[in-house]
């Protein structure tokens, strides 16, 4: 069994390999790029948490952590950086949410003419409201000397509770909550459902069964994911601070019982912590509780959601 699972992976990982970087979407599919797969740590590799999903023309962007302007950019230029149709935050800790004012900003500055809607937990639309006064000397700046348009600053700030949260052209998203630790509430993990597929986005969360609830037959379930054999081998952590991080993320091996218990087409980690860890330090663990199909997310994999479930490296284009 160990060996015909090894054969399979290895087929898995030729496949990958192999495949054509994605692009478009084609109409039916749902799209999934991971922007950044990383977690507070600076690291050039894994940008912080960030999720653009595509379907049905829209694009939809979960969590804006740091970088999430480059990685748009790098993926489609200034109609990436513009283009997106929403933010939706999981929560409002730091690593999800810095890169917020960059696009925000950044997309007015490259001609988004209209608001950004922003939907989060409560806390949202005051930190919304919040960043308008931060940069208020910016905003006026720009708007009386680059005469940019006053709708393009503005926020569409939501606070929403689990239930649904987007509904446009029959791409649907339903939030739900998670559990982040007793003190980081509340915090929602997103599912988005579009022309009978369907990706469930974790968000950060400790091990909670409502996950299994939420992705019942989803096809791609992208779970965030903490390997305390990697704090614990970079010593640098006490016991005390490490449990304290379990109270709060998943581990490799609890994470293969949730995957078991929803058993989706696709399990994808992303939200990876600590940096650096490898693929193998998560897929070991991992296969203790689960034997399905696996992928340990890097910045900019593409997974395409349609007949078949499909992972791409997603196609760039350079700066002009
Ligand atoms: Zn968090």
């Amino acid at each position: 069994m160990i060996r015909r699972r090894t054969i399979l992976a290895a087929i898995a990982a030729i496949a990958i390999a192999l495949a054509p970087a994605a692009t478009a979407q084609a109409p039916g599919q749902l799209q999934v790029t991971l922007l950044g797969t990383g977690n507070p740590r600076p690291n050039l590799e894994r940008f912080g948490p960030a999720i653009l999903v595509e379907a049905g023309g829209q694009r939809l962007l979960v969590d804006a952590g740091r970088g999430a302007t480059q990685r748009l950019f790098e993926i489609g230029q200034r109609a990436s950086l513009i283009g997106v149709d929403a933010v939706l935050l999981t929560h409002l800790h730091s690593d999800h949410t810095v890169g917020l004012p960059d696009l925000w900003l950044t997309g007015w500055l490259f001609g988004r003419a209209r608001p950004l809607p922003l939907i989060g937990p409560a806390g949202t639309a005051a930190m919304a409201q919040h960043l308008g006064q931060a940069y208020a000397w910016d905003i006026a700046s720009r708007s009386k000397d680059e005469r940019l348009p006053p709708d393009g600053v503005r926020f569409e700030a939501r606070d929403i509770a689990p239930g649904l949260a987007w509904e446009r052209d029959g791409l649907r998203v339903t939030a739900f909550t998670v559990d982040h630790g007793d003190v980081a509430a509340p915090a929602l993990g997103y599912r988005i459902d579009f022309g009978g597929r369907s990706v469930v986005l974790s968000g950060d969360m400790r091990y909670d069964e409502r996950l299994v609830a939420a992705a019942r037959g989803a096809d791609v379930v992208v779970l965030e994911v903490m390997s305390p054999e990697v704090e614990a081998r970079r010593g640098q952590v006490d016991p005390a601070a490490m449990a304290s991080v379990l109270r709060r993320h998943v581990s490799p091996d609890q994470a293969g019982t949730l995957f078991t218990k929803i058993t989706p087409r696709l399990a994808v980690y992303s939200h990876i912590v600590p940096s650096p860890t490898t693929a193998e330090d998560l897929i070991g663990p991992t296969r203790k509780t689960y034997a399905g199909p696996l992928a340990v997310g890097y910045d900019l994999m593409t997974i395409v959601i349609g007949e078949t479930v499909d992972v791409h490296p997603r196609k760039t284009m350079s700066d002009k």
